[in-house]
């Protein structure tokens, strides 16, 4: 129920339209218990014989005048009821995508995406529902529940008493069935993220699966989660079929009962025909209100349970932000210092007041161990070593994607985790070592939001990454869209929009990881010149297993499971370091081999 506070002020700043909404709300429930009482004195009026034609003229313009205020009332209502459910639901949605933003990396190793798309969907969508129509179904319960009672033992008390005994069975029946179609309704919905997950990742792997001829297997598995999603639907059908008639049993069990024990009381003159009919008008009207009292309770649970998630997100504090005494950083020089840095990512959370913590069997899986590296402004660093060695990990902790879990990292001589972190950030470009496309335009992939750039310059960037003949190649240039409704592109041309990209941003602090994995040597050694030319008035790390893009980088690290195992220019490692000498020679040979 704490997590109530969440939706406090959504629901105070809407408290004018709420409270429209539910005199709308109110209006509509009185007027339709108007109906009956308009249709007793024309009955009455009628077995009377005692009616002119002008009388009964007079109570059908009252019925219509009823029935049109219903209508507009009822616009009403829902536009300021569920509209404002409506408003919590952006509110909660913005909020917790924002959140998201700022949790850190390490949270998203953990999470599952299909988990935090269901809370940006289905609950915020059960709280949606909570909130607009459990206002609607908790005041037509109370309100119009009771008001129709009291229009009924107005009539006749003990008639009311009897009609009543079905009611509760009405309201069990619906908490029930209600309980039990919404279980069924997200098993429905989770076979159903099966089956799109399962085609997309089919379409996705298609080549795979007609290269190996699988595609008998593939439909075989394709079938079972189809017939899964089949059945898990007839259960749904078959709760859903038995409610409906149930409750109208319910319902018609009760209007046996007016019939037989409220047309006793009409011959016996206890109660007027009028009566009698206008009773069988609010048994219709009193039916809802049943119904809403077992449905509404289920909605509260349901939205409260769903709030509380959403707000154990909102309550998980990013684990790598801005301390209270961060201090900004504006023009760095870009001196960067590895001292002693130990990484393990069992504890990417831990930060520097946390070593003690964490055990001697996490110790043995450090990513890296004991990094101690400098390097200054205008010089380059290159990065070799073996698949999984660390390469990629040491390049995430200069942005804090992940904080060191021993040891520092400095800027300048500060520890970067006292730097404010959007400073901090603000200073460096990075080129991931899976290149990624939003979809868009490559003008918007390369701008990156920074409208400010001028075609020259956006131009001069895409020279350097050598995509910019590619770019004006295709018939709608910059224009272009990529992505899932765009031009497929491959994986060399995504790689160097996303270099452009960098490039243009003009900081001074430069990460690439692996940049020219994707592209053939001739394109590898222009992009090459590029971060050379570049790389002299920024701080440059560049990862590669192509290790003639490093040769000019001032010093080179091996790094093998975690540890700097040498370290030197391309001319010292080929003396000193067996592996870096050795893969050098084989990638010579292969591209003289390629080359010829
Ligand atoms: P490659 O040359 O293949 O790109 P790399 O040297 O860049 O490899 P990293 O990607 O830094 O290696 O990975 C180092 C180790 O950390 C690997 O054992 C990998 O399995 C592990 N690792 C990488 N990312 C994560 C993560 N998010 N969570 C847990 N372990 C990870």
């Amino acid at each position: 129920m704490k997590s109530i506070s969440l939706i406090k002020p959504y629901l105070v700043e809407n408290r004018i339209v709420i409270f429209w909404g539910l005199v709308c709300l109110i209006t509509v429930d009185f007027l339709q218990l108007c109906i009956p009482r308009i249709i007793k004195w024309a009955v009455d009026d009628l077995t009377a014989l005692d009616i002119s034609t002008g009388k009964l003229l007079m109570y059908a313009v009252y019925i219509a005048i009823a029935g049109i205020l219903i209508g507009v009332f009822r616009y009403f209502w829902r536009r300021f009821l569920l509209g404002v459910s409506r408003r919590v639901e952006e509110g909660l949605r913005n909020q917790l995508f924002s959140h998201l933003q700022i949790l850190s990396a390490s949270y998203f190793d953990q999470a599952k995406t299909g988990d935090l798309m269901a809370h940006a969907t289905n609950d915020i969508m059960h709280i949606r529902m909570a909130i607009g129509m459990g206002m609607v179904a908790l005041t037509d319960a109370i309100i119009l529940g009771a008001a129709t009672i009291g229009f009924m033992a107005y009539i006749n008390i003990r008639l009311t008493v009897l009609v009543l005994i079905p009611m509760p069975l009405i309201i069990l029946g619906t908490r029930f069935f209600s309980k039990k179609m919404h279980r069924r309704y997200t098993q429905v919905q989770a076979a159903f993220a099966d089956i799109t997950e399962s085609a997309r990742e089919r379409f996705a792997g298609i080549k795979i699966i007609k290269a190996y001829n699988r595609q008998k297997e593939s439909n075989t598995k394709f079938d079972n989660i189809s017939r899964d999603y089949i059945e898990k639907n007839l259960k749904l059908v078959k709760i859903t079929g038995s409610f409906f008639p149930l409750m109208i049993f319910f319902s018609n069990l009760s209007m046996a009962i007016v019939l037989f024990l409220g047309g006793r009381q009409t011959i016996l003159r206890n109660i007027t025909p009028g009566d009698f009919v206008a009773f069988i008008s609010y048994l219709e009207l009193i039916t809802w209100p049943m119904m809403a009292i077992g449905w509404v309770t289920n909605l509260i649970q349901r939205g409260n349970a769903s709030l509380d998630r959403i707000n154990r997100i909102l309550k998980t504090a990013p684990h790598i932000q801005n301390r209270k005494d961060a201090r900004r950083l504006t023009a760095p020089d870009g001196n960067i210092a590895f001292e002693n840095v130990y990484f393990t990512y069992h504890h990417a959370e831990q930060n520097e007041t946390t070593d003690k913590r964490i055990p001697d069997d996490d110790i043995r899986r450090w990513v890296l161990s004991d990094v101690d590296v400098q390097l200054s402004k205008g010089k380059t660093l290159g990065i070799v070593g073996p698949p999984g060695a660390g390469k990629s990990t040491l390049l995430y902790l200069i942005p804090r994607l992940y904080d060191v879990c021993r040891g520092r990292i400095l800027m300048d001589g500060t520890d970067i985790r006292k730097l404010h972190l959007e400073d901090l950030r603000f200073q460096i470009s990075f080129v991931p070592q899976e290149p990624f496309l939003f979809a868009g335009t490559i003008r918007d992939n390369i701008l990156f939001e920074n409208e400010s750039v001028d075609d020259k310059r956006l131009k001069k960037a895409c020279k350097s990454a050598a995509i910019y003949d590619t770019i004006i190649n295709f018939s709608q240039g910059f224009d272009t869209m990529v992505g899932e409704k765009g031009i497929i592109l491959s994986g060399g041309q995504k790689q160097r929009i996303c270099l452009a990209r960098a490039f243009l941003q003009d900081k001074p602090i430069l990460l690439l990881d692996d940049p020219i994995s994707q592209v053939d040597l001739e394109t590898g050694s222009v992009i090459t010149r590029s971060i050379k030319n570049m790389s002299r008035e920024k701080t440059t790390i560049i990862v590669s297993h192509r290790l003639s893009a490093l040769n000019f980088a001032d010093r080179i690290i091996v790094l093998t499971n975690g540890m700097i195992q040498a370290i030197g220019s391309h001319e010292q490692l080929m003396k000193t370091n067996d592996y870096y000498a050795k893969t050098y020679r084989l990638q010579e040979i292969e591209e003289t081999f390629n080359a010829s």
